[in-house]
């Protein structure tokens, strides 16, 4: 049984129901980028895959940073004169700026609107701040309530702790035939944001849960972090056992129903590249390759030049492209089950052809071997009853030397990746190939 048999068998709607579930069970939690909502999240998917809980201290030097004071909030407001909360925590965790620090405090309406933002272009959303690396506090609400504001006294209150604790992340591996690793890399930092990244997290959750029922050749890593410092945090703890990794994917923004996008690692040519590019070309008409810039997700982490590796990101619509973006309105309206279920089977189709991504020897490569002798011949009637494409066979045998994988004959032939490894298949069982 391959991936690809079990693929066949899965009902994708089903899943992205699944996926799209998961998003709105973890959408309430206030999540940051350490803290008691990340560690809930990861308790919770945990029920899902057995992950690995790390903890690392605060104060933890990784490269040039440093792992932050753990912060948790359990209230925030701003009440008026009369002592109703215009501002309140508990109808939104992004009315608070991510990562404030506490404060009680009275003020005028002129000192309070030093700490509040606000979207004028989007006056019925929250726009989603943080302030991980600044000491300082701050209220995020829609333009309208920011407009109703009266010029009055003010009571602020956020009730949240900032001190020495812990960063947390969870990991899980899965062992496949060899030591190479493919790495599947998410943030899990986000507070109610949906697109981003809650679609990451569900997308890299369902295919460890697929990835874990059947044997495989690569060895996976699943990886749910905070965005930067985790990634850092996570390269700084493993740095001798990063040259097992042999391809590796940042899943971000995978809900939303914009059409598929691949930003390629640093290397540009890499096979993960070309393997992503290659899924999308044969099962989209409408998709997006982006070259690598060093600004976006994790990858910029895992692609920074001493590390070089060769991981790419897949989003549907890229970060900061879609009005939504970090802000309430990246809502569970905003990604849905069939984006999901799309995203899921995109990840699936380039694990399939990692796997199947050998490189074989023609057996008899003076002349070409004659097919219809070995019960090939109906093959080149070019009658497609065998599901084969006799130019996928021809192709196969002519490029087989022992140089070019099967992806190197796919690219070449202009043919799907499927249809070049089905005849290798064929060619394999007459003997004609090894
Ligand atoms: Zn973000």
């Amino acid at each position: 049984m391959t991936i690809a048999n079990v693929a066949n068998d899965l009902n994708f709607q089903v899943i992205g129901q699944e996926m799209y579930s998961l998003i709105e069970e973890l959408y309430p939690i206030c999540r940051s980028i350490t803290g008691e909502g990340f560690r809930q999240t990861l308790r919770r998917l945990q029920c899902l895959i057995p992950l690995t809980v790390h903890e690392v201290p605060s104060g933890t030097q990784v490269f040039d940073w440093t792992v932050p004071k753990e912060w948790n909030i359990r209230d925030a407001y701003v009440k008026n004169a009369v002592g109703d909360r215009v501002i309140d925590f508990r109808q939104s965790n992004l009315h608070v700026v991510n990562y404030s620090v506490p404060i009680r405090q009275r003020m005028s309406l002129a000192e309070l609107k030093q700490h509040l933002f606000t979207l004028p272009d989007h006056p019925d959303w929250i726009p989603y701040r943080t302030s991980y690396y600044k000491e300082t506090w701050g209220f995020c609400l829609s333009h309208r309530q920011y407009l109703e504001l009266k010029d009055e006294e003010y009571e602020v209150c956020i009730d949240a702790t900032l001190e020495p604790g812990h960063l947390t992340y969870g990991g899980y591996y899965v062992a496949g035939e060899s030591s190479d690793e493919v790495l599947f890399s998410c943030h899990a930092c986000h507070p109610s944001l949906c697109n981003d990244n809650l679609s990451g997290v569900a997308l890299v959750i369902f295919l460890a849960r697929h990835l874990a029922a059947g044997p495989h050749r690569y060895s996976y890593r699943f990886l749910f972090i905070p965005g930067t410092i985790g990634s850092l945090t996570w390269l700084s703890m493993n740095e001798t056992c990063l040259s097992n990794i042999r391809h590796g994917l940042v899943v971000a923004c995978v809900g939303d129903k914009g059409h598929p996008s691949y930003k390629k690692s640093r290397q540009g040519n890499a096979e993960i590249d070309r393997v992503f590019s290659h899924v999308l070309k044969h099962s989209d008409p409408d998709y997006e390759i982006l070259d690598f810039s060093p600004y976006g997700y994790d990858e910029r982490q895992y692609c920074s030049p001493g590390f070089n590796l060769p991981v790419g990101c897949f989003s549907r619509t890229p970060h900061g492209r879609f009005p939504e973006y970090h802000t309430s309105a990246d809502d569970l309206t905003l990604v849905t089950p069939a984006a999901l279920a799309d995203s899921f089977s995109k990840c699936l189709a380039v694990v399939n052809v990692l796997e199947g991504n050998r490189t074989y020897v023609n057996q008899y490569p003076k002349g070409e071997p004659q097919l219809g002798r070995r019960g090939l011949y109906r093959l080149m009637g070019g009658v497609a009853d065998s599901g084969l494409d006799e130019m996928a066979v021809l192709w196969v045998l002519n490029l087989s030397d022992g140089t070019h994988s099967v992806l190197d004959i796919a690219e070449r032939s202009g043919c799907g990746f499927d249809s070049i490894r089905r005849a290798a298949d064929a060619l394999i069982e007459c003997g004609l190939l090894k």
